[in-house]
């Protein structure tokens, strides 16, 4: 037994259990998922797909994989469906690698308006292959007619919508109007909202997009892992062998029948009903926070943007360093028009999807944003707003029982 992992296994799930997780990439998979992802399945190699293996002994591990296929298929809407993406990162990677030569261009929003690293930043592997330009976001927002005359003018051989931090609804259907105009293809990074589109409450990409990639981690509840969706046979082609052999090696199979499990999960009605919770508890918490005079973007999904530099004379690390005190988690971000570095940013990005996973109400959610607010402000002690904190989670599901 080893006896240093399992103690700090426990001292993570220990402040799981503490605190209010407010970062909008994360969640809490249920102990059905967790068991299988952490089950003999990982035993197993099965290199390439089901039906097609180079190893003997896959016949249950193909069983799985096609389960988690045709769930995803159901619940996306989706013709074609790769489960094997180890990631978000290793999702994008291969989505590019099959709808472009290297050196084409894509058209992207940048990572300091809230796209992905992946989408291009100069740090990662999608900057080195690809040729990115970027859109920009006026007031915060995708202006479509802005898009559509750098489209014109950029003439990309791809747009990709989809973000990390961007607090509205994505128009799908403007967006392939674009493309078609300027006769590029269109790819949906969905990674963020998957949860929300699995549940309906916010649109499909999959109907308007060549390619959809996705994370099944974030409101989509499921384990950590990547997945690529189209409705093309011939790209779904070029995915699979993007996929495996080019960018991965043997499939995870207990990770993939943890996706098999969110997918049947993330199609019952108290899935919905969910999705659905973390929008009208996103959104009282930041109503809470407006209402009290802070700078805060709107929210049309499962995420806003705290100004905490105006708002507070505070940059987005100080901010969250400070909440980090009380056992609040949320993540510095920048917000539109920055003028700071992306380490120390003037924001902060704050989600609802996990601590909905664990019960928090509306009531809870409005009384999050006030003290947020308060311990912001110096108007209540730390040991005042840790009493707030342990009352609120205490009335909270405990993580393991999810
Ligand atoms: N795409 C988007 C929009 C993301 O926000 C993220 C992760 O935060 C990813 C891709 C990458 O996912 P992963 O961390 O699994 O590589």
């Amino acid at each position: 037994m080893d006896k240093k992992i399992i103690e700090l296994i426990k001292l993570e799930q220990e402040r799981q259990n503490r605190g209010i997780e407010l970062i909008a990439s994360e969640n809490y998979a249920s102990k059905d998922i967790r068991e299988a992802c952490g089950s003999i399945l990982t035993n197993k190699y099965s290199e390439g797909y089901p039906g097609k293996r180079y190893y003997g002994g896959c016949e249950y591990v193909d069983e799985v994989e096609n389960l988690a296929i045709s769930r995803a298929k159901e619940l996306f809407n989706a013709k074609f469906v790769n489960v094997q993406p180890h990631s978000g990162s290793q999702a994008n990677a291969a989505a590019y690698r099959a709808l472009l030569p290297q050196g084409g261009k894509i058209l992207s929003l940048v990572l300091n308006d809230g796209g992905h690293l992946t989408h291009g930043s100069p740090v990662s592997f999608s900057a080195h292959f690809y040729n990115f330009v970027h859109y920009p976001l006026i007031n915060g927002k995708l202006d479509y007619d802005e898009l559509l005359k750098i489209a014109i003018n950029e003439k990309p051989d791809l747009i990709l919508a989809g973000f990390s931090a961007y607090p509205y609804q994505i128009d799908f259907k403007r967006i392939k109007d674009i493309c078609n105009q300027v006769g590029c293809l269109f790819m949906v990074d969905m990674a963020h909202i998957a949860g929300l589109v699995a549940a309906k409450v916010h649109p499909n990409p999959v109907e308007y997009a060549d390619v959809v990639t996705s994370t099944t981690h974030k409101t989509l509840r499921g384990p950590r892992g990547g997945l690529i969706l189209t409705n093309n046979e011939e790209l779904y082609k070029r995915i699979n062998s993007a996929v495996f052999p080019f960018y991965q090696g043997g499939p995870f199979q207990h990770i993939i029948a943890g996706k098999a499990t969110c997918f049947l999960e993330a199609s019952s009605d108290s899935f919905k009903k969910y999705a659905q919770d973390v929008l009208d508890n996103t959104k009282a918490c930041q109503e809470a926070l407006k209402s009290l005079g802070a700078i805060v973007s709107d929210s049309e999904v499962h995420l806003f943007l705290l100004n905490t530099l105006d708002s507070f004379g505070l940059t987005g690390i100080d901010a969250q360093v400070k909440l980090e005190e009380i056992g609040v988690t949320t993540n510095k971000n920048m917000i539109p028009g920055d003028t700071l570095k992306p380490n120390k940013t003037s924001g902060l990005r704050i989600g609802f999807a996990a601590v909905t996973t664990r019960g928090c109400t509306k009531e809870d959610a409005h009384n999050i944003g006030k003290l947020i607010y308060s311990y912001l402000s110096n108007k209540i002690s730390k040991e005042d707003a840790l009493k707030q904190v342990s009352l609120l989670v205490s009335n909270w599901k405990k993580i393991e029982e999810i």
